[in-house]
């Protein structure tokens, strides 16, 4: 595709700006009713979807040029697809995320690339992951797990990492309480270890495709060799590339691909989640907690089942080929939370379809900190006004933007307390009525690790 194949999505726009909120229909309270990060931070329309929209369609009708500050546009913008849904909710169907996605391809042709975006790449390039730490170093979290090893022995479930839970020491209790989880389905359970390599999807969002297609076909052979007949993840960036990225490149896995969240509501659906984490000596009763959920973009509306392309005019289109975000993984982990012994479930008012991003993504964390940070402060203030005390989710993306956000607002002195965790980890705790290990405030981030 091209930015070209997008111009008839561009001057379909009809400006009726439904793009920058949730629908009407789900608005609770002025408060909590826009969606797109990007115009809300910088307040001016260019920002929003359709904003990008014009931008472009001016680029393609050369009544301005592709420069800095049209790059600066595209790249203010974490590729959330808040907009996408909100337009499509509307009817107006118009493919925003992938024209932007086609938009940051040409500013990396044209050399608009951002240093950090160039710098992940690089990282990715010679080791394999998006921090540029060794790739020896990739399994080291599994040393004492005994999961198989799917390069040389057949499994039945191949669990991705991906490039966080493989480095970052912060998030270790949550993929050890993940990895507890897959092995409670009584399958043959392996990774691929220091072989694994990203998924890719980070550098395919800020316009680097032959990434995703290299990972991919890296992925593609290492499935195949595994033998397994299901790749389970608990990043959801990586179910994102897996469940969608990747088939609609044609990077054919030929297994399903589940997230942990799928797997451990089904554990939690026939009562054998418990056995994951109850202990003998579990005599603790379960914290009374009150728990609010953040919906993953790329676990919900940006992660939905591929249904192919359809070629047709767009009233045509049938509704599973329209991705307006409902096919997204929304009722699995909240499931499992609320099945959890003392947890108290209470929601948001933007969740689902019509979620607020984390800011973590479309290469935002890494290349506009600042705007990053601001759309996770949102986010918990959001969490704060529910009355919550835990704030769950199920990327740990997400749990890294949302602990920096939270950091800078203690340090700015606003101490109000809401805890951040994975849900792999608050099952854990929950279910166990104790810490299953040790979290450490020393624990290495692999940000800390790079530099
Ligand atoms: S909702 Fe769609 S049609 Fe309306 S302004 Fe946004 S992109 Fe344009
Ligand atoms: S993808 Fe998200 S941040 Fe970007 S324009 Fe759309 S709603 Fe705004």
């Amino acid at each position: 595709m091209s930015l070209e194949s997008y111009r008839c999505d561009m001057e379909g726009c009809s400006r009726c700006s439904s793009c920058k909120w949730i629908p009407l229909a789900q608005i609770r309270s002025q408060r909590w009713s826009q969606v797109c990060p990007s115009v809300w931070h910088n307040d001016f329309h260019a920002y929003s979807g359709s904003g990008k929209l014009n931008v472009a369609l001016s680029i393609l009708d050369g009544r301005s040029d592709f420069d800095e500050s049209a790059a600066d546009i595209f790249y203010a913008c974490t590729m959330c697809g808040g907009c996408d849904v909100g337009c499509k909710v509307y009817r107006n169907d118009i493919d925003l995320t992938d024209t932007f996605h086609e938009a940051r391809a040409r500013a990396v042709e044209l050399g608009f690339a951002r240093l950090e975006h160039l710098q992940l790449v690089e990282n990715m390039r010679a080791e394999n992951n998006v921090f540029g730490l060794p790739r020896d170093e990739r399994a080291d979290w599994a040393a004492d797990t005994s999961l198989l090893d799917a390069n040389s022995e057949q499994v039945d479930i191949l669990f991705h990492v991906g490039c966080r839970f493989s480095y970052d020491e912060s998030q270790r209790d949550d993929l050890l309480a993940a990895v507890e989880i897959l092995r409670t389905t009584g399958k043959r359970v392996g990774t691929s270890g220091t072989a694994e390599a990203c998924c890719g999807q980070r550098a395919y969002e800020c316009g680097f495709d032959s990434e995703l297609h290299n990972f991919g076909d890296d992925m593609v052979n290492r499935v195949r060799t595994s033998g397994a007949s299901m790749v389970a993840v608990a990043c959801s960036d990586c179910f994102g590339a897996f469940n969608y990225l990747y088939p609609r490149n044609g990077k054919d896995l030929g297994v399903p691909v589940r997230h942990i969240s799928e797997i451990a509501a089904e554990l939690a659906a026939d009562g054998s989640l418990v056995g994951a984490f109850s202990t003998p000596n579990a005599t603790a009763a379960a914290r009374p907690r009150v728990v609010t959920y953040h919906d993953p973009c790329h676990l919900g509306r940006r992660g939905e089942d591929y249904a192919g392309e359809f070629d047709g005019p767009k009233i045509d289109r049938p509704d599973n080929t329209r991705r307006d975000g409902r096919g997204g993984r929304y009722d699995a982990p909240r499931d499992v939370l609320k099945s959890l012994p003392g947890v108290t479930f209470v929601e948001m008012q933007r969740v689902r379809e019509f979620s607020w991003c984390c800011g973590a993504g479309g290469g935002c964390a890494e290349g506009s900190e600042s705007f990053s940070i601001a759309v996770a402060t949102e986010r918990l203030e959001e969490a704060l006004s529910t009355g919550a005390d835990t704030l769950a989710t199920s990327c740990p993306w997400c749990v890294t933007n949302f602990t920096s956000a939270r950091e800078q607002m203690r340090a700015d002195g606003d101490h109000r307390e809401i805890e951040i965790i994975g849900i792999s980890e608050l099952a854990a705790r929950q279910i166990s009525g104790e810490v299953p290990v040790t979290i450490t405030t020393t624990a290495t981030t692999c940000e800390e690790a790079a530099t």
